[in-house]
């Protein structure tokens, strides 16, 4: 019922009531009318809803998927897994050997107990970062199966 409206703004003066962008005296007189108007206040509805969603899909953040490093197919998941595994008997194989190397260079008992602990110390920090980096992966698998 445009007629019976008689407004006597712009349609914009909503929108910037909307933002609160107008000077006092025009809010004023945008309010008063939105009082006794009821297809202005339909008009204010709609641009406040249509605000929302511009709002929304503008601020709107990146899903998880799109910039966590989790493997997004079972495939990588699997490569990823069978690296993992691969590293640690790699790294198993190399410090064991190494150590029975050394151990049988080794002159003395002092050498040798340097050596163990050396190693030893080595093999547990990367065992344990080892360990972190697991624990990681299956958070991760929580939260897809969350979303
Ligand atoms: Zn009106």
């Amino acid at each position: 019922m445009p007629d019976v409206c008689g407004r006597t703004f712009d349609e914009t003066f909503l929108s910037g009531y909307l933002d609160r962008a107008l000077v006092q005296g025009d809010e004023q007189r945008v309010r008063v009318h939105l009082e006794g108007c009821v297809s202005c206040r339909a008009l204010l509805d709609e641009l406040t809803s249509m605000r929302d969603a511009t709002m929304s899909s503008t601020f709107e953040l990146p899903r998880d998927e799109e910039w966590s490093e989790t493997p997004r197919t079972g495939t990588s998941r699997l490569l990823r897994g069978l690296g993992w595994r691969l590293l640690t008997a790699w790294i198993v194989v190399v410090v064991g050997f190494g150590l029975w190397e050394t151990w049988q260079d080794a002159d003395n008992l002092f050498e040798r107990v340097l050596l163990v602990g050396g190693v030893s110390g080595v093999s547990l920090i990367l065992v344990s970062v080892f360990l972190d980096r697991r624990n990681a992966m299956k958070t991760d698998r929580y939260r897809e199966v969350r979303r």
